[in-house]
């Protein structure tokens, strides 16, 4: 159907469209010890960024992730329900065709065909490529090339003539119906546009962008890395409360450090109270739950545990999500012993175990004025904020 000759007072029906991501290669390349897809790229895995960005347009109807055959499950924990993950297959066309196969769209709707390799995905792009396909039978985003090109032959070296010549990106659209019909021969194929033009397809180009660049190398990831960081997520705060009741005894241990008292912290493990608020706000801040959940009060072998094991936990927890501690504040609530002597000792021990810098972690202190269980000497309470940002480390 030519649309130029659609009377204006008829709407067309607004198109589904599916978003394939296929993250199924081994990107060897790229270097590290995971998959460049599954690598962090200013705080998320390389093929969560496209994933956010196609969930929240609101054309798409339906996203299918086609991963390395063995890693759906740790693709799964980073997506959504309703994600369809599907295990790719021995090459980019086979892994196409199995996330074609997972498509519940009409075949006269929209199938957009994606590298996650490609991080740098923008709405204004999937919505470029919807409009041309009003009038195509494919399209793709793609950049005229700037440089000179030279083709060498032997010991010679010819000029190449760079008018119409483009780089070809990704996402490329098609009607689900003809890209399943052009790759149901056996051919492997450079790309999916080939695909179509095989069967005699047209293909219009949309403008792509540097940012929509594919990571291959290892410098590709730091590249795009830079460019993407403005849109990256923003810091996550996470509070944190503990309290324990003081007996008759001799010490008690807070941030690390044995302050010699007439009364001690009862608890299953040293009773840190305040590292317990502050563990507590670490994970908050990324709502990876509670202490309790990680250290339940009821196992036995967390008596008497030194609470340092708690909040080295928590930190690298938070980094294997992708966040990084940035700064902690923490108040504790108490009659006596008195903090302030005590409080630079804390903050050394805290950084210890945390890996801030001194600046980056407070301590304070304060009575309650003699009034509740803290002024009547029957506990200490601690209270902790954690700021975590966005861990922007390329390995
Ligand atoms: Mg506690």
């Amino acid at each position: 159907m030519d649309v130029a000759f659609l009377p204006q007072t008829i709407i067309q029906p607004r198109m589904q469209i599916a978003m394939i991501i296929v993250s199924a290669g081994r990107g060897q390349r790229a270097g590290g010890d995971v998959s460049k897809q599954m690598r962090l790229l200013a705080g998320k895995p390389v093929f969560k960024w496209s994933l956010d960005v196609s969930l929240a347009h609101p054309d798409v109807t339906q996203c299918v992730l086609v991963v390395p055959k063995g890693e759906e499950t740790t693709y799964r924990e980073h997506c959504p329900d309703h994600v369809y993950v599907v295990s790719g297959g021995e090459t980019r066309t086979a892994s196409v065709r199995a996330g074609l196969a997972a498509c519940s769209v009409g075949d006269h709707d929209l199938v957009l065909i994606h590298d996650a390799a490609r991080p740098g995905l923008t709405k204004t792009n999937i919505s470029a490529l919807t409009q041309a396909m009003l009038e195509a039978d494919a399209a793709a985003p793609a950049i005229a090339v700037a440089d000179a090109l030279k083709r060498q032959t032997g010991g010679s070296v010819q000029d190449v003539d760079r008018t119409n010549l483009f780089r070809i990106q990704t996402p490329q659209a098609f009607r689900l119906g003809s890209i399943k019909r052009a790759l149901e021969s056996e051919k492997t194929y450079v790309d999916d546009l080939a695909a179509v033009e095989d069967q005699g397809g047209s293909v219009v180009l949309t403008e792509g962008s540097e940012q929509l660049a594919k990571i291959t190398y290892p410098e590709d990831h730091a590249r795009l890395e830079a460019l993407l960081m403005p849109i990256s997520p923003t810091p996550r705060l996470g509070t944190g409360y503990d309290v324990h009741a003081l007996e008759t005894g001799d010490q008690v241990t807070i941030c690390g450090v044995s302050i010699p008292h007439t009364q001690s912290l009862v608890g299953h493990s040293d009773a840190d109270v305040a590292w317990h608020a502050l563990t507590d706000a670490i994970l908050g801040a990324a709502a990876l739950g509670d202490i309790g959940d990680h250290f339940p009060p009821s196992d036995p072998q967390w008596k008497g545990a030194d609470s340092a094991v708690f909040l080295a936990h928590a930190v690298k927890l938070v980094e294997t999500k992708g966040w990084a501690l940035a700064s902690c504040d923490i108040t504790i609530i108490c009659e006596a012993p008195k903090v302030k002597p005590h409080r630079d000792a804390m903050r050394t021990r805290t950084a210890d175990i945390t890996g801030l810098p001194l600046d980056a972690i407070s301590v304070k202190a304060t009575t309650s004025e003699g009034l509740g269980f803290t002024g009547r000497r029957e506990g200490i309470a601690a209270q902790a904020s954690a700021v975590l940002a966005p861990l922007t480390l390329s390995n």
